[in-house]
């Protein structure tokens, strides 16, 4: 296929804001696109060279394509700057330059999308000496022979910024268009649906696509999970009491709903994968989980879903989810950071053994399917705390003890529902307290030691007497700054500083912060007599709040009470 066919449709996409319109412009070119090409124009389509999932990246700035328009064009790269800044958009700049190019090479012909695709997939190959070079060879030479509509696009497809407005359901509707050709609205409900279930399960759609032209609906509902490949994975519906979910479905399963990261394991023989929610695979990044599954999945294959938590080292107990967070996107220090964080992993469940694909067995039975699949190693990996019931009572006292352990909340599953991709009704519930935020005035803290000692590192927040106007503590901060925000408080703080002691200092009360927390406890050793779970501090007020506007004990107890843990 010519790479000007899709420039076509591109600038057709962008004319339109119907997806309606959209998926039915796409649906026209699926249908004119050859097996080989098929792959690529879907990629294509939706702006990228690879499965959402991969970690290859094409990895070109700003700067790297400036350069190469500008070696492509025989302009400067001062010139092809000059013109972005005008324009603010490379594409439209590389397609000024393509028009009005110095050179033509002689090798010039007309661009092929697969040119233009494998271009495009090999700058993600380049490394080590000379790269740069060869990755301006290799897009100078898609501009050698395009035209300048082709330029806009090329130029934005390898910057990653295609911006088209085509959204992945826009894509899946032109596949269900182009292929199965539903005859009427029902037709048309089912086949989408079956095509979202193999993209679910593929996390590809250049792949779904393929099996759709060459194999038809019947294809699509034979697609099967491929160990390496991430599938999506299921998610709860939001609702408000336990009592609403026990009425309509008696007996259900209730979970803790743990406060870390989604893990989506794959097992095949000694090679394992850890994958986050947005099918990020972060299996470098967990070395020790990596371990831990080697030892206590016992199937040869399966994929199980479960929640990774870190861990405090010396007590064992949960740490929030911000501690956890430092070791997803890690590079390097790995080894190092799985001894300063360790984790526990809770599984709840399993989506494929041995071949055998479970999604539609009911909950309970792949609850039992799972045990039999784990050998528990205590406090590591475990399968998540879970009870059945339909006595109200119990499943609150439940709930009550997730969030004393220091968790979100907890699922209420339904025991006959089916493994489904996303959120749906009559599937899992989530129940976790809605915590309205407060807005807390800083009265002490305390200079911060190592890394931190020039900044005040952790703050004594208060709340208002309604009665008296004093403040009365109710909690200390001191995680969830970034280091930038620890040097705005210090800086803030610092005039306001009455009393020096040791590290500690008092504060005049005069900075709002705006604090989230996960809940409010009984506590004696602060004045107020409550005191905040993990506090968070979320911005400061400078502006728009002054302390004697800030949110009094009153509200606190009213929170307090809220949470149904009177008593
Ligand atoms: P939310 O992010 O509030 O929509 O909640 C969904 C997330 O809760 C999932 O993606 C999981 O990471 C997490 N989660 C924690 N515990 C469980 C559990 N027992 N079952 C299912 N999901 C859980």
């Amino acid at each position: 296929m010519k790479y000007s066919e899709l420039a076509d449709v591109y600038e057709k996409l962008e004319k339109t804001q119907s997806k309606l319109e959209k998926a039915d412009i796409l649906a026209e070119l699926f249908s004119k696109a050859g097996s080989d090409d098929l792959p690529k124009l879907v990629f294509l389509a939706s702006g990228r060279v690879f499965p959402s999932y991969s970690e290859e990246v094409i990895g070109i700035a700003d700067q790297l394509m400036t350069k190469s328009i500008a070696r492509a064009t025989g302009f400067s790269a001062g010139e092809v700057e000059e013109k972005f800044k005008e324009t603010g958009d490379l594409g439209l700049s590389a397609s000024h330059f393509v028009e009005k190019r110095k050179q033509r090479t002689l090798l010039s012909k007309e661009l092929t999308l697969e040119k233009v695709f494998e271009n495009i997939r090999e700058l993600s190959t380049i490394e080590g000496t000379r790269s740069q070079k060869k990755k301006m060879d290799l897009i100078a030479e898609l501009f050698a022979s395009a035209e300048p509509k082709e330029a806009v696009y090329i130029t934005r497809t390898v910057l990653e910024e295609l911006r088209i407005g085509v959204a992945r359901g826009i894509i899946r509707d032109a596949i269900v268009k182009a292929f199965l050709k539903p005859e009427d609205m029902e037709e048309k409900k089912k086949l989408t649906e079956v095509t979202e279930n193999a993209f679910n399960i593929t996390s590809d759609f250049s792949k779904v696509a393929k099996i759709a032209k060459e194999k038809g609906v019947k294809g699509l509902e034979k697609v099967e999970v491929k160990l390496g490949q991430p599938m999506h994975v299921m998610l709860g519906e939001k609702v408000d009491s336990i009592k609403e979910i026990i009425d309509k479905f008696g007996k259900v399963a209730v979970e803790y709903k743990y406060d870390g990261l989604r893990a989506e394991i794959m097992k095949k023989g000694d090679k394992i994968w850890v994958f986050t929610r947005r099918l990020e695979n972060v299996s470098h990044q967990f070395p020790d989980l990596v371990e831990f599954c080697k030892k206590a999945l016992k199937p040869d294959e399966c994929v199980v879903d479960g929640e990774i938590l870190a861990i405090d080292p010396k007590t064992g107990y949960p740490q929030p989810f911000q501690n956890l967070s430092q070791r997803i996107h890690r590079k390097y220090n790995i080894e190092e950071m799985t001894k300063k964080i360790p984790i526990q992993v809770n599984i709840f469940d399993i989506m494929y053994l041995n071949g055998e694909m479970l999604f539609d067995k009911p909950f309970n039975e792949r609850r039992k399917i799972l045990e039999k699949s784990v050998k528990t190693i205590p406090k590591k990996f475990q399968l998540a705390k879970q009870i059945v019931t339909d006595d109200l009572e119990k499943a609150e006292f439940f709930y009550k003890q997730a969030l004393d352990a220091g968790q979100e909340g907890v699922f209420l599953k339904v025991l006959d529902s089916k493994y489904v991709f996303g959120r749906h009704v009559d599937g899992w519930y989530k129940i976790k307290p809605i915590m309205e935020t407060l807005d807390l005035v800083i009265v002490a803290a305390t200079w911060g030691e190592g890394k931190r000692t020039k900044w005040l590192s952790s703050y004594v927040l208060a709340c208002r007497d309604q009665d008296t106007g004093s403040f009365l503590p109710c909690g200390m901060m001191g995680t969830g700054l970034t280091e930038e925000m620890f040097q705005v408080v210090t800086d803030t703080l610092k005039p306001l500083i009455t009393e020096e002691k040791g590290k500690e200092v008092k504060i005049k009360p005069r900075v709002v912060v705006e604090v989230a927390y996960q809940e409010i406890q009984k506590s004696p050793t602060y004045e107020a007599g409550y005191a905040l779970r993990f506090p968070r501090m979320l911005r400061v007020r400078e502006a728009d709040r002054s302390p004697d506007e800030c949110d009094t004990l009153e509200r606190l107890k009213k929170l307090y009470k809220s949470q149904g843990r009177e008593g």
